[in-house]
């Protein structure tokens, strides 16, 4: 069944998302990025430094292939250094068609507290994991935790590694003191998704401050 952010062409979808991820306090200034795949071996993401309160679905996004690498660079657009977790996503689940990319509050603050040694941060078991494809009585999965680093490839090359032999439970990642990862196999599955790791996120971010 066709969904409503699937109905519009991709840029104009992924501007509206981000300026919606925006006011929810998700993309602060030009923080996150957003992506959709535009045909076999490529998608459009937002380029680099362009405010995602208000995204200019001509101007501020680059088509490029499953290695980053831009396919066309209009003058004054530059790839996002984070393309690379996209393409390391897109080449590792040929079923993602959408992967969106947020700087939340509750990501940065949960993630940032958690053991120096940690690789995972367990999701409590709720309804809501029903949403991201959990479906236990008990359930008991993680999201998986990656170190951040200042030179975004290393963070890829680290996705890449992890996910080459072990497959996340649930379709979505955790970048420490930094922010969440989220694909679906359509626009409104990876939006859904989100908006499911968000809920669980605040959750515990909630928890932790004795506000629940
Ligand atoms: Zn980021």
């Amino acid at each position: 069944m066709s969904r409503p952010w699937d109905e519009l062409p991709p840029r104009e979808a992924l501007a509206a998302l981000a300026a919606d991820f925006h006011r929810r306090g998700w993309m602060a200034g030009t923080a996150g990025n957003l992506s959709a795949r535009s045909g076999a071996g490529r998608f459009w993401i937002t380029a680099s430094g362009c405010p995602k309160g208000c995204l200019d679905p001509g101007r501020d996004f680059l088509e490029v292939d499953l290695d980053g690498r831009p396919l066309d660079t209009p003058p004054g657009v530059r790839p996002s250094a984070e393309t690379a977790i996209h393409a390391a996503l897109y080449r590792r689940f040929p079923e993602a068609s959408a992967c969106l990319h947020v700087h939340s509050l509750a990501a940065a603050r949960v993630s940032h507290d958690l053991p120096p040694e940690a690789v995972e941060l367990p999701l409590p078991p709720l309804e809501i994991l029903k949403g991201l494809g959990v479906w236990e009585a008990a359930p008991r999965v993680a999201l998986p935790l990656f170190a951040n680093h200042l030179e975004v490839a290393r963070i890829a090359r680290a996705v890449a590694r992890r996910f080459a032999v072990e497959a996340p439970a649930v379709p979505a990642l955790l970048i420490r003191g930094h922010g969440v990862t989220v694909w679906g196999e359509s626009l409104q599955q990876a939006h859904d998704r989100l908006e499911c790791v968000e809920f669980l996120l605040a959750y515990l971010d909630g928890a932790g401050s004795g506000t629940p």
